[in-house]
């Protein structure tokens, strides 16, 4: 995981580009995001709660994705890449920004990560899926 200060780095970063992103929804976007970056300057801590507006669209999740691909991926990817490769214990599985979903398909958490778990839905308290 990134930590507070990168996630608050990226969400600056991002902004900008919230209506190409996002369009006819990037001010609603924008302005949860505003709010979040003046808690983060009044010390309060605020990542998860980034997050959480990151995750909710599919466009700036990938967006954060693209952002936090760290060396370590690039590294994994490549190994992917390559021929017959065998995958070694104790690496994490190669990354491609996967989107869960419930079940019951109310519910969708896109995983911005390496080795992130998703969280149950929280109507029907299932384990998400891939999907
Ligand atoms: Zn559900």
């Amino acid at each position: 995981m990134p930590t507070e200060h990168e996630l608050i780095a990226a969400a600056k970063m991002m902004r900008p580009e919230l209506s190409d992103l996002l369009g006819a929804e990037a001010p609603e976007v924008e302005s949860k995001l505003s709010e979040l970056l003046d808690d983060a300057k009044a010390g309060h801590i605020v990542g998860e709660s980034l997050v959480a507006i990151v995750r909710s669209r599919s466009a700036t999740s990938d967006w954060f994705e693209g952002h936090f691909k760290s060396v370590s991926v690039s590294a994994v990817k490549g190994w992917v890449d390559s021929e017959d490769y065998e995958r070694p214990g104790g690496l994490p599985p190669p990354f491609k920004g996967i989107r869960y979903k419930c079940p019951k398909g109310d519910q969708f958490w896109y995983a911005l990560f390496i080795g992130e778990t998703p969280p149950a839905c929280t109507n029907h308290h299932l384990q998400m899926v891939p999907g």
